[in-house]
């Protein structure tokens, strides 16, 4: 079978879409073809040939982007690395190395079944190192042992020069050390491609974990109610949650449901940061802070859970320890493909009652987009707040305590114009008013906020000419994140070869 695949070619539709159904948005949108490459050489042969035909090349490794980067390149040459996908360790070196096409779950597994370590990166496990890596990776393990990029020591990548030849480079800190910078948290926003990705050492994963779940149910509960409740869980980040000894404990606060359901959810997980789980009482203490809310039922995360479940009655909620790695690779797989659309914002301090009466108000509304959506409130900070590390990543965000991410799923293409409109005015409603700064308004930007989340892009923030601000933080003059960018970018993408939407631009650019 030929590696090229053409429109003609059966294969051709199933290759095209990525987990965001609504890319490419028409048939003229879509490449002209799509290069399978399990091989950095394969990559190089298909980069040149796009480069020497004067085709756009785009980069596939996992298909999770949120955005239209990838599947949306009229006529153009979509590069499709899954099949570059082996996770490996150098028995001299210690070394391992991630190649682009492995997704999360495979990455977990070699890991640890090799060595006993693992990569701190996403909980779902069908995520793609390649766009994940290098857009910093961030997950269940984030705030023990920090970022995936944090982790990284090297990485492979082709970049083209401005006479259109192919370099292959092999970066870290003293080898290309601008780029490799940039590879640590803006690698997927068109500097080249990555064909591995190298870590000297890594984080030994938790012997096991305490997975627990609280229930809340949001039809029954007031705006108050609700309101103490939001202003509880960041309290919690902002104060106790910032101690050493709470960096095994992470959370996610799910508000509303995509699947029709209004509902309230606490997803936990938790070990000692030395990855057992003998001294609970960290957990015990953040729990204890939501028995004023009367958590009604409990959930399971796990399956494989049920089996070592410890069940403790007076706080309504449940216990499941469990080894690691059943906990990393469970039920995660984000579910089915969909039209989908998402957005995303960090926060350094609690919510406002106002902003929480927003959030309220929007998911015990019956509109269709409440319905199809939610919101999921990150527990974040920790290992990843090391100051240090913004001077040798492009993660300018090292101040916020948690994260917080809209998903809106659906399938028919006739609802795509409502659920947009209603997500983005639900959004910029929520970050509207004084305690946003004057000048960005409709933005996570000010006192209480470092912007937005550059794995999860959010193409609507192209309308605000701040935009890379929010993703690569203020910017400083010349000492800025996003400057620096774009200095790279000069550097290693001169002709502007790897662009989409939200790429760094060039300099001249607007
Ligand atoms: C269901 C789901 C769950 C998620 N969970 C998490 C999570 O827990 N934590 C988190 O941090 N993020 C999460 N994400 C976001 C995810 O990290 C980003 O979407 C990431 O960019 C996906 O990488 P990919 O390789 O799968 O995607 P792709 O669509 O293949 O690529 C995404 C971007 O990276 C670029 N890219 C891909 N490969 C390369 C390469 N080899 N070289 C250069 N550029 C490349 C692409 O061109 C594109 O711009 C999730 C996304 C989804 C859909």
């Amino acid at each position: 079978m030929d590696a090229v695949v053409y429109r003609n070619d059966r294969r051709y539709p199933a290759l095209l879409y990525g987990r965001n159904l609504r890319f490419p948005e028409n048939s003229a949108a879509a490449p002209g073809r799509i290069a399978l490459c399990s091989s950095p050489a394969e990559v190089r042969h298909a980069l040149q040939e796009a480069v020497s035909h004067g085709l756009r090349p785009t980069v596939r490794s996992g298909g999770h982007c949120y955005e239209n980067f990838t599947a949306n390149n009229p006529g153009g040459m979509l590069l499709d690395l899954s099949l570059l996908n082996r996770v490996s360790v150098d028995t001299a070196s210690g070394r391992y190395c991630v190649e682009p096409g492995a997704v999360l779950g495979d990455v977990y597994q070699a890991l640890y079944k090799r060595n006993g370590v693992t990569l701190p990166a996403g909980s779902c496990y069908t995520v793609g190192a390649g766009g994940h890596i290098s857009g910093g990776g961030y997950g269940v393990l984030s705030r023990l042992h920090g970022l995936s990029s944090d982790w990284l020591s090297a990485a492979d990548m082709l970049t083209v020069t401005e006479s259109g030849r192919i370099e292959e480079r092999h970066i870290h800190r003293t080898n290309d050390p601008e780029l490799f910078r940039a590879c640590r948290g803006a690698g997927s926003a068109g500097f080249g491609i990555i064909t591995a990705y190298y870590f000297d050492k890594l984080p030994a994963a938790p012997h096991d974990v305490i997975e627990s779940g609280l229930h809340f149910p949001l039809e029954t509960m007031s705006e108050e109610a609700f309101t103490a409740l939001l202003v509880t869980y960041g309290d919690y980040w902002a104060t106790r949650g910032r101690d050493a000894d709470t960096w095994g404990l992470f959370t996610i606060l799910s508000v509303g449901s995509h699947r029709g359901r209004g509902n309230l959810n606490m997803y936990i997980q938790f070990c000692q940061p030395n990855g057992i789980t003998e001294d609970c009482s960290v957990l015990s203490e953040f729990l204890k802070r939501f028995e004023p809310f009367k958590p009604v039922s409990e959930i399971t995360s796990t399956d494989a859970g049920d089996a070592a479940k410890q069940t403790t009655n007076s706080y309504h909620f449940e216990r499941g320890r469990i080894p690691w790695l059943i906990s990393a690779t469970g039920n995660r797989s984000g579910g089915e493909r969909t039209r989908a659309k998402y957005k995303s914002a960090y926060m350094k301090r609690t919510f406002t009652a106002q902003e929480a009466q927003t959030i309220y108000r929007f998911y015990t509304d019956s509109s269709r987009t409440a319905f199809s959506s939610s919101l999921a409130i990150d527990s974040y900070g920790g290992a990843i707040n090391r100051t240090e590390l913004l001077g040798e990543s492009a993660i300018a965000q090292r101040s916020s305590i948690m994260k917080l991410q809209w998903e809106c799923h659906w399938q028919n293409a006739n609802e795509d114009a409502d659920h947009l409109r209603t997500l983005d005015r639900f959004y910029t409603e929520l970050y509207s008013g004084s305690h946003v700064d004057a000048d960005h308004q409709g933005t996570p930007w000010g006192e209480g906020y470092e912007g937005c989340y550059m794995n999860y892009p959010d193409a609507d923030m192209l309308r605000y000419s701040w935009w890379p601000e929010l993703y690569y933080g203020r910017n400083t003059g010349h000492d800025g994140l996003y400057p620096f960018l774009q200095k790279v970018k000069r550097t290693y993408d001169p002709n502007n070869v790897f662009h989409h939407a939200m790429s760094i631009r060039l300099p001249q650019e607007a």
